[in-house]
């Protein structure tokens, strides 16, 4: 059987390699150059991609960012998972703030701002610690601007006027503090069976993030219920078929949903050792009508994301349950390079073999 993927970045790259095993041919199409390559060796094929889409048993996306009448092409082929709508909110934070208030899902107050007019009524209603998200093609904290008192507003005005607000509005979010982010990763197949992973806790730096630590510790039952009720929800209301991935703020235990992604995530590479079953693999059965996957945890895993350097030891495999993701890309500043995942017994264990991780890296 085979699936096009629309992006042929790492995720594309890693269900290749998860489908594989199971039979299963990935391609994908370079949504940029417009081309059917292969995401591992990235060779191209003599193909274009309407014959790729006719030929393909499905469709589905790496990222949400995909152009849309490409979009449009494979929705209309019948093949696409997850649907046009689904991917579409993932990739307007306007679509997907009323799909988290229309589902009745706590998430941070916000306000659209579609005009410069419109900060002062943001300040007024949120406060002067603000999250400005630009609506469509953030990633990693890009397209984000913070505002930390109201002396500050002036100067985001002016940057703020040499963008298409009407064209591409800004999320205002109140900045909240909150204990610790968290995500719920799962998969949803055509006939509603929902399953998810533990959830992981995430650790960002300047909007990125760095590690992964799943199962996140000290997650009440009621806690990972709740997010797998959030993501059940969502999927639910998306009419989701494939992985979906959830990022929570978690404040006691109240759960509040950031943003989701309609597709694999970052938060959910610990999978590839550290579950039963791993998030490539599961989105390959979802959208393929195969069996989901247990996804029960084998341990405790740690990913760390190697960013925007090459420099360290390939002998940091020399440690038990430590595994390298190199993704063969150019190396450039804050670039996703690669990823490491350590698998331990305990958490205590996991800590002694990040110490001895630490030796490794630059
Ligand atoms: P991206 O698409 O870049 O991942 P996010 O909306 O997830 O965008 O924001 C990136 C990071 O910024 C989050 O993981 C979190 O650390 C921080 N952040 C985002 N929104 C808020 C908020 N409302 N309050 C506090 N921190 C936030
Ligand atoms: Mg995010």
């Amino acid at each position: 059987m085979k699936v096009l993927v629309f992006g042929a970045g790492q995720l594309a790259q890693m269900m290749y390699l998860a489908a594989a095993p199971l039979g299963v041919e990935v391609y994908a199409v370079d949504v940029v150059a417009r081309e059917v390559i292969n995401p591992v060796d990235k060779s191209k094929f003599d193909m274009s991609i309407e014959y790729a889409v006719s030929d393909v048993h499905v469709i589905t996306a790496e990222f949400e960012h995909v152009p849309e009448d490409l979009l449009d092409m494979a929705e209309k082929s019948g093949k696409l998972h997850p649907n046009m709508a689904a991917i579409l909110t993932g990739a307007d934070r306007v679509r997907e703030k009323y799909v988290l208030d229309t589902n009745n899902i706590q998430n941070c107050p916000h306000l659209i701002v579609s005009d410069v007019s419109d900060l002062d009524a943001a300040v007024q209603a949120l406060g002067e610690k603000i999250i400005f998200k630009a609506s469509r093609d953030g990633y990693d904290g890009y397209g984000q601007w913070r505002l930390i008192n109201s002396e500050e507003l002036p100067k985001l005005k002016h940057a703020f006027a040499s963008l298409d607000l009407k064209r591409v509005p800004l999320v205002a979010e109140k900045m909240l503090s909150f204990d610790r982010e968290i995500s719920i990763i799962g998969a949803r197949d055509a006939k509603g069976n929902v399953c998810c992973f533990d959830i992981a806790e995430n650790l960002h730096h300047e909007g990125q993030l760095h590690v992964s630590v799943a199962p996140a510790t000290a997650v009440s039952a009621a806690v990972q219920k709740q997010a797998e009720q959030i993501f059940e929800t969502l999927a639910n209301a998306l009419n989701y078929i494939g992985v979906l991935a959830v990022e929570l703020f978690q404040s006691g235990d109240e759960l509040l949903v950031n943003e989701i992604a309609p597709r694999v995530h970052n938060s959910g590479h610990w999978t590839q050792k550290g579950a039963d079953t791993c998030q490539f693999e599961q989105h390959i059965r979802a959208v393929l009508g195969f069996p989901l996957g247990d996804t029960a945890s084998k341990g405790v895993t740690a990913m760390i994301n190697i960013i925007g350097c090459t420099s360290f030891s390939r002998d940091l495999i020399s440690i038990p349950g430590c595994h390298l993701h190199w993704y063969g890309k150019e190396v450039r500043e804050k670039r996703k390079m690669g990823h490491i995942n350590v698998v331990a017994d305990s958490y205590r264990e996991l800590g002694e073999k990040l110490l001895l991780l630490l030796q490794y890296l630059p």
